[in-house]
């Protein structure tokens, strides 16, 4: 399952990313290559349609708070109710009817929804404190950001949130 969100589900984005979903953040330039007029530039509907656009070419499920464009994609979008992200992400797994995989988590880079690779401990020994060196052996990174991520002790933490959540 794959997703697009609008502008105000930034940190919804971010937890499916956590959870391993394919997650885009829709934005405005992503479709700046379309053809348009200046008003058009500046008009909704114009937003709605290359979010519509981007929706439909790439299979993604759309999540929303927008009225007007529930309307427009009401097939393919679901419309997020509450303004709390843990309420947020409870919505999503419980309408679509999904389960938290534990081998998904933690697979997409956080801020770019890039899928992570491994990487060798010491390829990483310089970007790290030193105490996650000596107590962790398995590193991922971002090959957009190059951000390193690895379990370490905030993973409980993460993984009781999201058993609340999904709760
Ligand atoms: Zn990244």
């Amino acid at each position: 399952m794959k997703f697009i969100l609008t502008p105000e589900l930034g940190r919804l984005a971010k937890w499916l990313r956590i959870l391993g979903y394919d997650s885009v953040y829709f934005k405005e330039s992503n479709f700046s290559s379309l053809p348009r007029s200046k008003s058009q530039t500046q008009s909704a509907s114009y937003f709605e349609r290359g979010l519509l656009i981007q929706t439909l070419r790439e299979g993604r499920v759309v999540l929303t708070r927008n009225h007007r464009f529930l309307k427009k994609a009401s097939s393919r979008a679901l419309e997020i109710k509450s303004e709390k992200v843990k309420e947020q992400i409870k919505q999503v797994l419980k309408e679509l009817n999904l389960k938290p995989q534990k081998h998904l988590m933690f697979s997409r880079c956080v801020i770019c929804n890039e899928e992570l690779k491994s990487i060798e401990k010491e390829k990483v020994k310089e970007k790290i404190p030193e105490y996650v060196y000596q107590t962790e052996n398995d590193f991922l990174s971002c090959p957009v950001c190059q951000r390193i991520y690895w379990q370490g002790s905030h993973w409980g933490n993460v993984q009781r949130y999201l058993i609340e959540a999904s709760s």
